[in-house]
């Protein structure tokens, strides 16, 4: 599978090498066109209001509105993903059917590493939260994959995947793998 990861800002390069090490081809995403190229696409982490500048610059906004690909966001990639962000008036790309609030964990160390449960994984998985946002609420049709402290931090709805941490920071490429199986071949 070929599978585009946005470049425009943030963990590119990390994703690339999940997706590689999940036995299929990782390509950098900087063009609007490149999307007729691949079969799915990873938002990255970094940071979402910078992304959504880039993206309305570039013309993702509205061509990944309409998009039927199967997407899987990683934090940013996450809020970028969300029907609706607390604060904002109007959410991104509003392809999941949840609110995120942004830099949730914030009261505790600004970041922190933890192997965690996700529904349909095998093995627990090592995930870095760095400034994450968590999902404050879903609509009906979407299943939650994994809670921390209580907050929900990651989310499944037909195609679209997102998750509030970074396993690409570490080489646990577990949920790229899921990703791939799932929503991507089948
Ligand atoms: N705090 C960032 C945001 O709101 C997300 C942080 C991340 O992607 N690690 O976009």
């Amino acid at each position: 599978m070929k599978i585009g990861v946005l470049a425009l800002q943030g963990a590119v390069r990390e994703h690339i090498h999940h997706i590689k090490l999940a036995g299929h081809t990782g390509i950098p995403v900087k063009r609007v066109e490149q999307l007729a190229d691949i079969d799915g696409l990873v938002l990255p982490g970094g940071e979402s209001t910078t992304m959504r500048r880039l993206m309305d610059l570039y013309g993702f906004t509205e061509a990944l509105r309409q998009s039927e690909l199967p997407m899987y966001g990683t934090c940013a990639g996450l809020i970028l993903l969300a029907n609706d962000v607390v604060g904002y008036e109007q959410g991104h790309l509003r392809k999941i059917d949840i609110t995120v609030e942004r830099n949730s964990f914030g009261r505790q160390v600004d970041s922190f590493e933890a192997n965690i449960d996700v529904k349909g994984i095998e093995d627990q998985v090592d995930a870095v939260f760095i400034r994450a946002p968590h999902i404050v609420s879903v609509g009906p049709g979407v299943e939650v994959l994994s809670s921390v402290e209580d907050k929900m931090v990651a989310v499944k709805q037909g195609k679209y995947l997102g998750i509030s941490f970074h396993p690409e920071l570490t080489e646990d490429y577990k949920i790229m793998k899921y990703f791939i199986e799932e929503m991507v071949t089948k």
